[in-house]
């Protein structure tokens, strides 16, 4: 467990922690209108009248993106509301010119569900929901040393989803831990690309400490906007000890909204909140009810059932492998997909996760590539596995000398050893012949292992491989060696 949370417990405190993650859906246009949804250099180049809502425009919901919302509702096991409205949340922001955002918190479109946690020594398995709901993002304020603050509104308008926990998340570990999870969610079910260093991905944490066994939850702080899940934990960790100090030292703590300093470690206060905001909210005039029955819920569950969770389970239950092989290959869907189409072509469990979290991922960074773009098919991947378990192909020269070319190939693993002459000798002579000459080459150790210095056998076998270019079965060597020797 970790200090801070100890130091609680013994001080009989426990943390509150709950988390409001926006998340970026990736449709082609934005949320109200036809305005593109995507990264683009220059500033206010997306920007209809709709997305400054200019009187006389109307809004026009996207259906990507409820699409979208449904499919992590489903995911995470919510509720899905089957009539949905939007409210205008009214406030003026520089960067929200039309002054309100049109949002859905009142009346989500996902209610209750829950974020599983994976990882070590967590203190729970999962992270309950309060609910997921529908909303756009803001333009952005870009503030500029010489020119001042400039707005750049192509953000304005993007499709977001906000997932807000219950006040359940058990402490700064934990936090982390479902972030990563919703990141893994979302880009498993293809609804966002989930950077959290562009933004794609953003955390609130709400935190408060209480006497445990107290019924009302202490004084909320709000920690704004972070961007990574280091971050997150250590704004949390921070932010625990500081409320713990105040309390011990019979100082209040002020309910109000701070921000996070990476590089100091600390959070700092930004404003006070307002302790009843008044946002006015009414219904948005402009967009009529939007109604979901049970075919298209049904119709979507396929697609939502492709999610961590889901692959994890059945990935455990088929091949049982260890926690740190399961962590690796459930990262990516890409990669879980891979390896279970390297079992299919009969290559085993354990070897296909070594293939894949040693050299193949070797050759990855090397190439600065993902698994989707090495083109290297698993059938052919699963071809080079197979000539080295049955002894024609030594591992080392399967590593170094094929699987760097299997991506521009266009002939088969085995057609290529033959080709490169890389195929284990099964000239016995010649492998005799090598034995011998090393064994001259190396009379002292000879001697040495002969008087039961047997680790020498090592630098043998070594030495044979190198004579032999790598072709020769260190197994047959090892026996071969042994025969000389003795
Ligand atoms: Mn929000």
């Amino acid at each position: 467990m970790l200090d801070v949370l100890k130091k609680l417990e013994e001080e009989g405190y426990e943390a509150t922690i709950g988390l409001e993650v926006h998340v970026q859906l990736n449709t082609v246009s934005k949320i109200f209108s036809a305005d593109a949804n995507h990264e683009t250099e220059e500033a206010n180049t997306h920007v209809s009248v709709i997305s400054l809502g200019h009187p006389g425009t109307l809004p026009v919901l996207n259906a990507q993106a409820v699409e979208k919302a449904v499919l992590m509702g489903l995911a995470c096991g919510s509720q899905i509301s089957r009539y949905n409205t939007f409210d205008r949340k009214s406030y003026f922001y520089p960067d929200l010119p039309k002054g309100y955002q049109t949002t859905q918190d009142k009346t989500p479109i996902c209610i209750g569900g829950k974020i599983p946690l994976f990882g070590t020594n967590l203190l729970q398995e999962q992270v309950e929901l309060h609910h997921i709901h529908l909303e756009e993002d803001a333009g952005k304020s870009i503030h500029d040393e010489e020119a001042g603050t400039l707005i750049d509104l192509n953000r304005a308008g993007t499709p977001l989803i906000e997932i807000v926990t219950n006040p359940s998340v058990a402490g700064p570990d934990e936090a982390a831990a479902c972030l990563q999870e919703i990141r893994r969610m979302v880009r498993y079910l293809g609804i966002g690309n989930a950077n959290m260093e562009k933004g794609e991905l953003r955390c609130d944490a709400n935190i408060s400490i209480k006497k445990k066994g107290d019924s009302l939850l202490g004084e909320k702080v709000e920690i704004k906007n972070m961007n990574s899940f280091s971050h997150v934990r250590k704004a949390a960790i921070f932010e625990l000890e500081r409320q713990l100090a105040l309390k011990l030292a019979g100082e209040p703590v002020v309910v109000e909204t701070r921000t996070f300093d990476p590089a100091t470690g600390q959070t700092y206060g930004m404003r006070f909140k307002e302790t009843m905001n008044d946002y006015r909210y009414f219904p948005c005039p402009d967009l009529p009810p939007v109604i979901l029955d049970d075919q298209y819920l049904a119709g979507l569950q396929p697609r939502a059932n492709e999610n961590p969770r889901v692959y994890r389970q059945r990935l455990t239950q088929k091949y049982q492998l260890s926690d740190y092989d399961l962590g690796i290959l459930t990262e990516e869907k890409e990669t879980a997909q891979y390896f279970e189409a390297l079992c299919q072509q009969g290559v085993e469990p354990k070897s296909a996760a070594n293939w894949m979290n040693g050299p193949l991922r070797s050759l990855l960074n090397e190439e600065g590539k993902n698994l989707s773009e090495i083109a290297i098919g698993t059938q052919q991947l699963a071809e080079l596995i197979k000539l080295v378990e049955e002894d024609k192909l030594v591992y080392q020269t399967a590593v170094q000398q094929l699987l760097p070319k299997l991506p521009k190939a266009t002939k088969s693993p085995l057609k290529l050893a033959e080709e490169l002459n890389l195929l284990v000798s099964e000239d016995k002579a010649e492998l005799e012949a090598i034995v011998r000459e090393v064994l001259i080459s190396l009379p002292k150790e000879t001697e040495a292992f002969r008087k039961g210095k047997k680790k020498l056998l090592g630098l043998f076998i070594g030495e044979v491989m190198k004579k032999s270019r790598g072709k020769a079965n260190p197994k047959v060597v090892q026996q071969e060696l042994l025969k000389a020797l003795n």
